[in-house]
């Protein structure tokens, strides 16, 4: 049952053939006798795991189920889940039991889905390859010598290893679309302001958004008609009515305009990785669509200014983890000051400290316009770049990083080499839009994932290109070897 998608899952419990309770006690042994390998969950929550799942089972039999009733669920460790620990996988969190639920895990509790645990992750969702996480690193299961890819390493490689049917992860640069495309799953991005962040601990507030990480684009939709609507408590969620995104997901794709961006298969992409986008699209235009080329002139800014507005972001955000009101407080403080720095030095990682010392200065009086006023300028003409491209084409395509996984400890010492991995997912946080990765190929036994950039609020359209290609191909279907 474990190699079923999501979606087929869910056909079985609706049958009868299985049980959720049964399905759940499939994937905790698993996780079990695998996760040792993988490292993809901080926490298992097996007790509850199996009183969600006989609660599905009752609701099931009283004729309450949805869709995802009893269906066993990963969540990022960034969601706050009422009762269970919430670590954001920092040290300053290890002692956090979350007092309330997040409005994305409610909305799954709603709909009564299981919760299998939390996943492992960058710290505060840091990082490109899941090495900065307290628990730990996450190893890749094409090759377990590999990154899974970052932040939401833990949930890419939870899914890839058929730890879960489905998982959520955060993108605030890339971090759902890259690690996706590392373990050859597809995953989405929605348009910022379309998924609550509430409750979802903050990294950067105007670029954080959620999105399901799947096996395949059928799953996502069925997990993203549960994420997505309006939440009072986020006021940047936006009012407007979600479509039932597995509506159109058979579409025919006649018609469709391709935009491929010249800026984006240029020096610094792995001719590897090319061929395969190329392929993909050469695939796209058999499914009835046309192919153009189109321009984002400021694409080679968009790595600078959001290592500008995240940190800035970031350094005001993680001011409230000081060691008094929760989380890590250090030993004997001589004093207030001495409580603030010990517990802020001793709590953080090294990435998150270099991020809150870039940030703090960038904000800085002296420097504010030199930086950060300028980023901002910056992320408007790249949000003005995809409205020109939009002009002519429905969807924009390329690849959804550089190069396939690189080996554990390769960047580490290199901020600058891995910020690099997320350069061409981190525009589409930038301007607001939706973004997806969907596996596409391989390179060396490695998954290469293809990225769709939509128009916003397009996610029915992005689910629906990622549909018919996986209705045409069998990427998305390969498993690694031995699970
Ligand atoms: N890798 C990027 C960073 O380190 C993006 C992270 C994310 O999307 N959360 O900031």
């Amino acid at each position: 049952m474990h190699n079923k998608t999501l979606a087929e899952q869910s056909r079985a419990l609706a049958a009868g053939d299985i049980t959720s309770e049964e399905l759940t006690r499939a994937y905790l042994d698993r996780i079990r006798d695998l996760d040792a390998t993988y490292n993809s969950y901080i926490t298992v929550t097996e007790e509850l795991a199996m009183n969600q799942a006989r609660n599905a089972d009752t609701l099931r039999a009283e004729g309450k189920a949805t869709p995802l009733t009893g269906i066993p669920l990963a969540q990022k460790d960034i969601f706050c889940t009422e009762g269970v620990k919430t670590s954001c996988g920092s040290k300053m969190l290890d002692n956090f039991i979350a007092p309330y639920e997040s409005t994305v895990t409610q909305n799954f509790k709603d709909a009564g889905a299981v919760m299998l645990g939390k996943t492992n992750m960058d710290e505060f969702a840091m990082g490109s390859s899941n090495e900065s996480s307290y628990y730990g690193i996450v190893r890749n299961p094409w090759n377990t010598e590999m990154i899974p890819g970052g932040s939401s390493g833990g949930a890419a490689a939870c899914i890839a290893a058929r730890l879960a049917a489905g998982a959520t992860g955060t993108d605030t640069g890339g971090s759902i679309r890259q690690p996706a495309s590392m373990c050859g799953i597809t995953g989405i991005k929605p348009t910022y302001g379309r998924v609550s962040r509430w409750g979802m601990i903050a990294f950067a507030s105007s670029l954080d958004q959620a999105g399901p990480m799947t096996r395949t684009a059928e799953d996502a939709a069925m997990m993203l008609n549960v994420m997505a609507g309006y939440d009072p408590k986020d006021s940047t969620c936006v009012n407007r009515e979600v479509p039932d995104y597995t509506a159109d997901l058979t579409k025919p794709l006649d018609g469709l305009r391709i935009g491929l961006p010249k800026e984006y298969f240029a020096a610094g992409l792995d001719s590897r990785v090319e061929a395969i986008i190329r392929d993909a699209v050469r695939e796209y235009e058999k499914l009835g669509a046309t192919v153009k080329e189109v321009s984002l002139p400021s694409s080679d800014l968009a790595v600078a200014a959001y290592y500008v507005i995240a940190p800035a972001e970031a350094s005001s955000n993680l001011s409230r983890f000081d060691g008094v009101r929760f989380g890590y407080r250090c030993e004997d403080p001589q004093d207030l000051e001495d409580l603030y720095k010990r517990s802020r030095s001793e709590g953080f990682g090294g990435e998150v400290k270099r991020r809150i010392l870039v940030g703090t200065y960038a904000l800085s009086a002296g420097y504010y316009d030199a930086y950060y006023l300028k980023a901002q300028k910056i992320r408007r003409l790249i949000k003005d770049d995809f409205t020109r491209a939009f002009q002519d084409v429905d969807v924009i395509m390329g690849p959804t990083a550089p190069a396939p996984a690189f080996p554990i400890g390769d960047k580490t010492d290199d901020p600058v080499a891995m910020y690099l991995s997320d350069i061409y997912t981190i525009a589409t946080n930038l301007a607001g839009l939706p973004g997806m990765t969907l596996p596409a190929g391989f390179v060396d036994g490695l998954p290469v994932g293809l990225q769709l950039t939509g128009n916003y609020f397009d996610e029915s359209r992005l689910l629906n290109i990622a549909h018919r290609f996986q209705m045409a191909t069998d990427w998305h279907a390969q498993t690694p070897a031995g699970l």
